[in-house]
C-alpha cells in the first residue's frame, strides 16, 4: 500500500477549486452531509442528458436500450461493491430515507404484531428511528434502545440484555452521523440472529469509509445514500435477502412494478422492480454506478489510511485547543470530529469558520435523542473525506483559533 496522491485525486473534484467568503480557499469538512462529486460522476450525467436521454426497460428504440443498459449496469456496480448475491436485491431508491421506510412499511407493517419488538440503537439518525416508531404505532410493537456510554459507545451487555423472543428486527447504524463512531456490526448482526431476529444495517455513513460485505455481515438489509458516496442527490439502495424481499408486499403501486393489471386487480413485477415503481432517477442511477466504478478503481485501503491519519492529527490538534471539548470519543471512529466551545452556541461557531472558508455542520445532526443522551444542544461537526489534506486540517485548526480568539 503507497501513499495516495491526494493532489490528483483531488484535481477531480472540480468544486474543491472554487473559493468562499470572497477569496478563501475552500476547505470542505461537512462530507457527513454530503460528499463532493469527480468529474466521471459529473461527466456520466451529462452524457446521459446528452447522448441517450430516454426513459428506460419499455423502450422499443435504442436510446431506450442504452439507458437501460447502462442503468442495470449500475446495479451491477452496486451488487459487487456490496457483495450482494444478486443484482436482484438491490433495489434503487432516493436514499437511505427512503430505504429504510421501504422496510418499515412493507415488512414491518406485514409482518409485525402487538407485542413484538424493534430494537435501534442510542446513535441512530432520525431516518433510522422515525419511521420505526411509524411502524410500531402502526402494528402496537415496541421500540427499545441500545443505551450507550458517555464515549458514544453502544453498550453490547445492554443491547444483549434487550434481544429475546419478542425482538423482531435489530435496525442500526453501522457508522454515527454525529459522533462517528463505529458499531461493532458484526457482534451486533450476530447476538439478533442467535435470538431469531433481522437485522437492518444504516450504512449511510459507513459505504464511503469502510469495505462493506452483505454476506459476510450477515444481516438481512444494508441501506445507504448515493450523494454520500460521490454520486447524485435522490439516489440510494436497499439491499435485501431475496426471500425476505420475495414475501414483502409492494409499497408503491404504478408503473414498472406490475406484472399484470386489470380493473380489479394486479400481479406485481419480479424483483428489483416490484419495489421500483414509476419512471426511476435514471441520470442519478447511472451517476451512482459512475461513483461506484470510481471509487473501486482507487486504492481504498491507502484512502481508508490517509483519512484515518487525518482523523488522528484533526482531533490532536484541536482538542488542544483551550475551551473546546470533543463530543464522542469512541475508541473506534471514522471521519467525524464533533465538539462544543465554551461560551459559543454551534450555529455561532459555524457561523465564523463560514467567513473563513471552512464549511463544518452545526446543529442536532438529525439526531435529536442523542443530543439530549449527551446533554448537549448540539455540536459543530467537522468530517472528512478522501480529498482532504493536511493543508485543510491546517486551516481549519487557525480557523478555529480566530473563532477562539473572537469569542
Ligand atoms: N442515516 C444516517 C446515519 C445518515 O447520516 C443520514 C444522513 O445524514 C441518513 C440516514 C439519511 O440519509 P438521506 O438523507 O440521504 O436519506
Amino acid at each position: 500500500m503507497s501513499a495516495p496522491d491526494i493532489g490528483a485525486l483531488r484535481a477531480q473534484f472540480p468544486l474543491l477549486a472554487r473559493t468562499l467568503a470572497g477569496d478563501k480557499p475552500l476547505v470542505y469538512l461537512d462530507n457527513a452531509a454530503t460528499t463532493q462529486k469527480p468529474l466521471a460522476v459529473i461527466e456520466a450525467v451529462d452524457d446521459y442528458y446528452r447522448q441517450y436521454n430516454s426513459n428506460v426497460h419499455r423502450g422499443a428504440h435504442q436510446l431506450a436500450d442504452h439507458a437501460t443498459q447502462v442503468m442495470e449496469a449500475a446495479r451491477t456496480s452496486v451488487q459487487r461493491f456490496i457483495n450482494a448475491r444478486e443484482d436482484a436485491e438491490v433495489i434503487f431508491t432516493r436514499g437511505t430515507t427512503e430505504s429504510i421506510n421501504l422496510v418499515a412499511c412493507s415488512w414491518a407493517r406485514t409482518f409485525l404484531k402487538a407485542g413484538d419488538e424493534i430494537i435501534v440503537s442510542a446513535l441512530e439518525h432520525h431516518a433510522n428511528l422515525v419511521p420505526w416508531q411509524m411502524a410500531c404505532q402502526a402494528t402496537g410493537a415496541k421500540l427499545r434502545v441500545i443505551p450507550m456510554n458517555d464515549a458514544g459507545e453502544l453498550d453490547l451487555d445492554g443491547y444483549r440484555a434487550l434481544l429475546g423472543e419478542r425482538t423482531r428486527l435489530v435496525a442500526c447504524t453501522h457508522v454515527s452521523n454525529a459522533l462517528g463512531t463505529v458499531n461493532p456490526v458484526r457482534d451486533i448482526i450476530a447476538a439478533a440472529k442467535s435470538a431469531g431476529a433481522l437485522v437492518l444495517i444504516d450504512g449511510a455513513q459507513a459505504v464511503s469509509h469502510l469495505p462493506v460485505d452483505v454476506q459476510a455481515l450477515g444481516c438481512d438489509f444494508y441501506v445507504f445514500s448515493g450523494h454520500k458516496l460521490f454520486a447524485p442527490t435522490g439516489t440510494g439502495v436497499l439491499w435485501g435477502r431475496r426471500e425476505l424481499l420475495d414475501a414483502m408486499p409492494p409499497w408503491h403501486g404504478g408503473g414498472e412494478m406490475i406484472e399484470t393489471v386489470s380493473y380489479e386487480t394486479s400481479t406485481y413485477n419480479k424483483l428489483p422492480y416490484k419495489f421500483e415503481a414509476g419512471t426511476p432517477h435514471i441520470a442519478g442511477n447511472i451517476g451512482l454506478g459512475a461513483a461506484i466504478d470510481w471509487f473501486t478503481a482507487q486504492d481504498r485501503a491507502a484512502l481508508a489510511a490517509h483519512e484515518d491519519a487525518l482523523l488522528a492529527e484533526l482531533t490532536a490538534r484541536a482538542t488542544a485547543i483551550p475551551g473546546l471539548k470533543p463530543v464522542g470519543t469512541a475508541r473506534h471512529k471514522v471521519s467525524v470530529f464533533s465538539f462544543l466551545m465554551d461560551g459559543a452556541h454551534p450555529h455561532d461557531v459555524g457561523t465564523l469558520l463560514d467567513q473563513q472558508g471552512v464549511a463544518v455542520r452545526t446543529g442536532h445532526h438529525c439526531t435529536m435523542p442523542l443530543m439530549q443522551r449527551l446533554g448537549v444542544p448540539g455540536t459543530v461537526r467537522a468530517s472528512l473525506s478522501v480529498y482532504n489534506t493536511r493543508d485543510d486540517i491546517d486551516r481549519f485548526i487557525a480557523a478555529l483559533e480566530k473563532v477562539r480568539k473572537f469569542l
